[in-house]
């Protein structure tokens, strides 16, 4: 069987050579200007209000561009980012512990496991530390010292203290600083918003991104927008797997439509499965809850040494348990990157030595925090995560180690992109977590903050400009074949969701996709798994436009009906994303083949052969699609086997 056909290779055209440390400055200086008179003729429409698309609204209206702006829930400041909990990294070095924007730029690069563009990430590194400034002056309280300098903490995968926070609130800080923000550019005029507006549909004229088809959420009204440029900041596709740790709405609806319009999609398969969560605990659960990486800062991780010992952990001495991570790993412990723990806590489970109902669970163990630094301390950094945990489980953490386990958490792959944000659809720009860019094949804790940061304050507003300085471009008429059609292509599919009017829930058939993926498309993948995943996930496909029940109608406040859109494109997204995994016979941070391991269990990346982007483009509904493969070249950190021992 044909899964995917080979195209011809995709190349990053914007992106700067020479000395890495002056391409970002030289990309800027040769990107077109836009004069201050004619900004205010230019309209772009950004979907999306979370950390990526409130950013990127609020400054390309103070720079004088007219935004119209839109998000699916009753509020910009509901978006997703509002629930990041541990931190944003920048290299400031405000600790002297060795820290600099090469240190940043090189961990996220290995973090990554080699598949992340250098030129994309050494950019990263370099604004994120303006984006703290930015956030400070917007007033965002990030946690101080007891003489007033701004703390820092660790994550995952690093040896220095970079990690900016605001308690366990971070995302909700932020978002409330980039709302502010918005919220004064649309007081002002400049930025029309649109909540409770899903977008359904791209359109694209004579080859460029003009506009959207959306659906006003509460009377179901279709509606088309027209503009000089659409910027994507839709977030991120965990829900595939029904559970994540995601918040229920997250989706993939915007990003696919774009993909079905020619928007090739970048490495789909590379998923972060988040080694701290809630166990699952049971089939009525329709979300999992993350307890921050940043607890791994004081939190020690640990199993019983024998396997079956199901003693009260308080019952099991010192010499009986396995702290295996600071075991196996003694240089990074307990804060080795996020791929590495979740696969590690897979393990000790597999051996039969994890706890909790169903041994799914391992322990997250605060008891020598408390000892040493005393319990005011660890509340004043952790309060409101131990407080989440107490709520959900029923059980104190500061008296007993919390049960954690790994969970779908984050998706590196998104929308292909060039170093301008730019999609290979002119005029389409792709920022945060729906863009593929900057994390390789697995993401470092406290990076997606800054990447959406980055992009939407710093990045998107300067090399839009080299775009739009060639507009505006011709007004496109409502009644343009390309519009007509985009709105005729969204109105077709409600209908047709809504007259299957079948036996099945949506929400059904969404736990049995996600059942689908977390077992065969999850933490290990084996070639064998993913074709039987390909059968099944066509299977329920088919099963669904048969038998999904959508109740109510179109012209109503719907849930059920935007839900079955939603689902429905998960089902195309899960085929491409067992394809891209198929394909790939390599292992590759949260990539892991079974089929490709080193002798100590240890992901095995074939440079040789998989050193590349993979950029899928959409050749129609259960037709294989092709792959383009944009080569990664490694001028400065070269790759080697990822060592965190
Ligand atoms: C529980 C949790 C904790 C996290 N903690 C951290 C952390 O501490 N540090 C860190 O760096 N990262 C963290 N992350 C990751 C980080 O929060 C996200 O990657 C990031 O916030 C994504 O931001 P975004 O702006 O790209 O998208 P989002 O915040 O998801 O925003 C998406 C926006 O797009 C809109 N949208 C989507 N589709 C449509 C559509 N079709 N039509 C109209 N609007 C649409 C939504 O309404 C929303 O406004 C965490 C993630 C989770 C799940």
């Amino acid at each position: 069987m044909t899964y995917w056909i080979e195209g011809d290779p995709v190349a990053d055209s914007a992106a700067p050579d020479g000395p890495i440390e002056t391409r970002w400055e030289r990309r800027q200086f040769s990107a077109k200007l836009v004069n201050p008179a004619n900004k205010r003729k230019l309209t772009v429409i950004v979907v999306g209000t979370g950390l990526a698309g409130g950013s990127a609204a609020a400054t390309l209206a103070e720079a004088g561009y007219k935004v119209r702006s839109y998000c699916y829930q009753d509020s910009p400041r509901r978006a997703h980012s509002i629930a990041a909990q541990g931190g944003i990294n920048a290299a400031k070095n405000y600790r002297n512990d060795g820290d600099s924007v090469y240190r940043l730029f090189y961990d996220t690069v290995k973090g990554g496991d080699f598949r992340a563009r250098e030129s994309n990430v050494y950019r990263l590194a370099q604004v994120s530390v303006n984006i703290i400034d930015q956030c400070v002056a917007q007033g965002v309280p990030f946690a101080r010292e007891y003489g007033g300098l701004l703390d820092n903490r660790s994550f995952g995968g690093t040896q220095v203290s970079r990690t900016f926070y605001a308690r366990g609130q971070t995302g909700q800080q932020l978002l409330l600083g980039a709302y502010q923000a918005l919220e004064r550019q649309i007081a002002a005029g400049n930025v029309e918003m649109n909540a409770r507006h899903e977008m359904l549909e791209l359109i694209v004229v004579d080859g460029r991104a003009r506009g959207i088809v959306v659906r006003d959420l509460v009377t179901g009204e279709i509606t088309t927008d027209l503009a000089d440029a659409v910027v994507l900041a839709s977030g991120g596709y965990g829900n595939v797997f029904f559970l994540s740790t995601n918040a229920k709405g997250c989706n993939v609806t915007a990003s696919w439509r774009a993909h079905r319009q020619g928007a090739l999609f970048a490495n789909p398969c590379y998923t972060q499965i988040h080694p701290t969560c809630i166990p699952e605990s049971g089939t009525h659960q329709s979300k999992l809850t993350l307890m921050s990486e940043s607890l791994r800062n004081d939190g020690r991780v640990w199993v019983p040494v024998r396997a079956g010992d199901d003693r009260a952990p308080a019952d099991i001495p010192e010499d009986e348990r396995d702290y295996y991570l600071e075991r196996i790993y003694p240089s990074f412990g307990n804060l080795v990157p996020r791929d590495i723990a979740s696969r590690a806590a897979k393990n000790v489970c597999d051996e039969g030595r994890g706890v909790g109902p169903g041994g799914l669970g391992v322990y997250l163990d605060f008891a020598d925090a408390i000892a040493r630094l005393g319990r005011p301390a660890v509340e004043a950094k952790y309060g409101n995560l131990f407080e989440m945990y107490e709520r959900i489980t029923g059980d104190d953490p500061y008296v007993t180690p919390m049960r954690i386990y790994p969970a779908v958490h984050y998706t590196m792959g998104g929308l292909w992109v060039d170093y301008d944000l730019q999609s290979n659809v002119p005029g389409l720009f792709v920022v945060g977590e729906a863009n593929f860019s900057d994390h390789g094949a697995n993401r470092l804790g406290a990076s997606a903050l800054m990447q959406g940061l980055a992009d939407g304050y710093f990045v998107l507003p300067n090399t839009i400009n080299d775009y739009l300085a060639a507009g505006p471009f011709p007004a496109v008429a409502e009644s343009h074949e390309a519009v007509a059609a985009a709105r005729a292509a969204v109105e077709e599919r409600i209908a047709k969701l809504l007259s299957v009017d079948g036996d099945r829930t949506v929400d059904s058939f969404h736990r049995e996709l996600g059942h689908i993926m977390w077992e065969y498309c999850g933490m290990e993948r084996t070639e064998s798994g993913l074709t039987k995943a390909l059968s099944l996930v066509r299977a329920l496909r088919e099963e669904f436009w048969n038998r999904v029940k959508v109740p109510g109608t179109g012209e109503e406040l719907n849930q059920n009906l935007e839900r079955a859109g939603r689902v429905a494109d998960f089902f195309e997204l899960a085929e491409l994303m067992c394809i891209d995994a198929l394909h790939r016979a390599e292992s590759c941070g949260g990539h892991f083949r079974a089929e490709s391991q080193t002798p100590d269990g240890e992901a095995l990346r074939h440079d040789d052969e998989f050193s590349y982007v993979a950029a899928w483009e959409f050749a129609g509904t259960g037709e294989p699609p092709v792959l383009h493969k944009e080569a990664l070249e490694f001028e400065y950190v070269h790759p080697t086997q990822r060592s965190y021992k």
